[in-house]
């Protein structure tokens, strides 16, 4: 939910769910700090960081975002980690179709248990790895379609897309009325 009253100062929080090892730290790291470390291992950084990002119309938004320290390993989420998110990024790995079918079960959940009017984006990571690529952007548009999402393909390490991403989300949050 967009906790902010005022309407060209937006906050929200936003959730990264997928596979381990799709990348969601690192798109996290890409777009708070603009760097990507080929060694992080699995979990990297803190598992709450904030960027506000400035949009054309003057309007900022504030995203606070909860990445997970790796449980998604180990059990499904606590819906608690995705209670009161207004926008959920739910990654997969395009050389992975493994991940892709793990992004479907996590779009799932959040329509079970997430807030109706939440903003998902699907997003397939890694695109710098195309030529080892297994889900086809096609397959992938179509399933987003289908779900109300909007798709877009990123990569955390050459950073293609990852500030795309978050001004596609700022764009689709519901305006307060004043
Ligand atoms: P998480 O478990 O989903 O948080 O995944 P991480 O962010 O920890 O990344 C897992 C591994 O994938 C790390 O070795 C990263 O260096 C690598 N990685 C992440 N994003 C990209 C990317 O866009 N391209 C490539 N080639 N590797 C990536
Ligand atoms: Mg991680």
């Amino acid at each position: 939910e967009n906790s902010g009253t005022d309407p060209k100062n937006l906050r929200v929080k936003l959730v990264l769910l997928g596979d381990s090892g799709v990348g969601k730290s690192c798109i996290v790291l890409r777009f708070v700090r603009g760097q990507f470390d080929p060694t992080s291992k699995v979990t990297v950084g803190a598992s709450f960081l904030s960027q506000t990002l400035a949009l054309e119309d003057s309007t900022t938004v504030k995203f606070e975002i909860w990445d997970t320290a790796g449980q998604e390993r180990y059990a499904a989420l606590a819906p608690l980690y995705y209670r009161g998110a207004g926008a959920a990024i739910v990654v997969y790995d395009i050389t992975s179709s493994e991940s892709f079918n793990k992004a479907q079960y996590w779009v799932k959940e959040l329509q079970k248990h997430g807030s109706p009017d939440m903003i998902m984006a699907l997003v397939g990571n890694k695109a710098d790895l195309h030529d080892n690529r297994s889900v086809s952007s096609q397959d992938a548009q179509e399933y987003a379609e289908r779900n109300t999402m909007f798709f877009i393909e990123t990569s955390a390490k050459t950073a293609d897309n990852i500030n795309q991403l978050f001004e596609e989300i700022a764009k689709r949050l519901p305006r307060p009325t004043p």
